[in-house]
């Protein structure tokens, strides 16, 4: 195996304490998709005296980020610290150097990225940035890899999680705008000034970003169309409602007759339409294509491991161009060919889901205590239970019940002995049942 790459940090806040977690956590993983390790030797944070949310042993800290990017032994410098400058500045020294980045940082991209991009192509360096758009949602690489065939229509995306978590509490609670927007900046959902979040300007950049990968065009910040939530009341949310609308900050990119739409605005949206359901912190992109129709990106937009997750993918991208011999490409199933692993696939019987049960019993007392006893006799716990009424001429009546997750053999268990008492009719109905909470 190769050596591991050197990585120099720069800024070791949310997302650089995030990235370091991420980097240890799955190391063996990572490096089974990489085909070597990734190690983050050095790193630069304003004050070092800080508290970390990551461990920092094995990493050489600095208050001066131009060591980083002018030391030698770094192979690949990943920008954490945001802002303009002196990111910038930072960015194309290590460039000059030779060296590859990766950054979180949207106005970075969106207000400098013509020349960031031109200076990277000169030097035959990479600059990813997936992390820059809708944080952990891996929408950059769906647009420029996975819908290359197609010709794109439109980008229309919530891509500002604190907006969409304001007019989601607006439209739930019927709150006020100033009020929910407190209560985001005491929850931490919102900067202490949340003017780039809730004006827009924060979508804008990474519209910019979107638009210029989706129709092939230069980054350009200052053509964007950008209105934020301020002025929507509670009263237009629920008139919106009752036409059937919801109201959503979109970043909008279409292409029109003669030139490209870019704008970021409140918009209303039939509320049957998946992304109009998309609430809280979360963010999504829909994004139609002419041949593939419309596609929906959804996930975390913000937060510490969410956005690490696309800056790591970035790593791991660039990581396996700087091995690129055939052997080294991207991998066909995604790990390296020697790395695949014989896991154990788990029988059913092994899987633990929650059920719905259906239960036909006769119409006497005592039966829901059999089967109640059977169902704890196994661990199996009821989080919900529907007995209905006999009709006039029914012996037996069914019982709904949804229980807590359980291991599949214990329910064949409960099961085969509720069958077995002498009230039960017929079989017992099981449905596996999942509440995909993650989504
Ligand atoms: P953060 O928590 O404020 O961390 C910034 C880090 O950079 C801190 O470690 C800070 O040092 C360091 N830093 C800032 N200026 C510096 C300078 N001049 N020299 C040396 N170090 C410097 O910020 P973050 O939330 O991680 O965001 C980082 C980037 O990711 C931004 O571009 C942001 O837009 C982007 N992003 C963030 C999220 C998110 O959920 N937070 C999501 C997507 C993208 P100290 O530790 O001493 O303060």
């Amino acid at each position: 195996m190769l050596n591991p790459v050197n990585i120099g940090l720069l800024g070791l806040g949310t997302v650089g304490g995030g990235t370091v977690n991420v980097l240890h956590r799955n190391a063996d993983e990572i490096t089974r998709r990489a085909g070597r390790g990734i190690q983050v030797t050095h790193a630069a944070a304003r004050r070092l005296d800080q508290a970390r949310t990551c461990p920092v042993d094995g990493i050489e800290l600095t208050t001066d980020p131009f060591a980083v990017v002018n030391n030698k032994d770094i192979a690949i410098v990943v920008e954490l610290m945001g802002g303009e400058e002196p990111a910038r500045e930072l960015v194309l020294t290590a460039i000059a150097n030779g060296k590859h980045v990766v950054t979180a940082n949207k106005a970075l991209i969106a207000k400098h990225g013509n020349e960031i991009f031109a200076a990277a192509q000169e030097k035959g360096v990479i600059v990813a940035f997936e992390a820059a758009v809708a944080g952990g949602i891996p929408v950059i690489k769906a647009v420029r890899e996975g819908l290359a065939g197609n010709r794109i229509e439109w980008v229309a995306g919530i891509i500002n999680g604190t907006s969409n978590f304001i007019l989601t509490e607006m439209r739930d609670k019927g709150r006020a705008f100033a009020d929910v927007l407190t209560e985001a900046q005491r929850l931490g959902y919102a900067e202490a000034d949340p003017t780039f979040d809730v004006e827009g300007i924060d979508a804008a950049h990474k519209l910019t970003i979107l638009a210029s990968i989706a129709f092939g065009i230069p980054l350009q910040f200052d053509k964007v169309y950008t209105e934020g939530i301020s002025r929507i009341t509670p009263e237009d949310v629920s008139y919106a409602a009752h036409f059937g609308y919801r109201i959503k900050h979109l970043g909008i990119a279409r292409r029109a007759a003669d030139g490209v739409e870019l704008r970021v605005h409140p918009t209303l949206i039939p509320h049957r339409r998946l992304i109009a359901n998309v609430d809280g912190v979360k963010n999504a992109v829909l994004v139609m294509g002419d041949a593939v129709g419309p596609t929906l990106y959804y996930g975390a937009g913000a937060g510490a491991e969410p956005t690490a997750s696309a800056v790591v993918a970035d790593l791991v991208d660039v990581v396996r161009v700087l091995t690129s011999d055939p052997e080294n490409r991207v991998p066909h199933l995604a790990f390296q060919p020697a790395a695949l692993v014989n896991l154990p696939i788990l029988p059913v019987s092994e899987v633990e889901t929650a059920y719905y049960l259906r239960i036909q019993a006769a119409d006497r007392p005592g039966v829901l205590a059999d089967i109640t006893r059977i169902l704890a006799d196994q661990e199996i716990s009821i989080e919900a239970l529907l007995q209905m009424e006999p009709g006039p001429d029914q012996a037996s009546v069914p019982i709904i019940m949804l229980t807590h997750r359980v291991r599949e053999s214990r329910m064949d268990n409960a099961i085969a002995r509720i069958e077995g008492l002498a009230s039960i009719v017929g079989e017992v109905t099981r449905i596996r049942l999942e509440s995909l909470s993650g989504d």
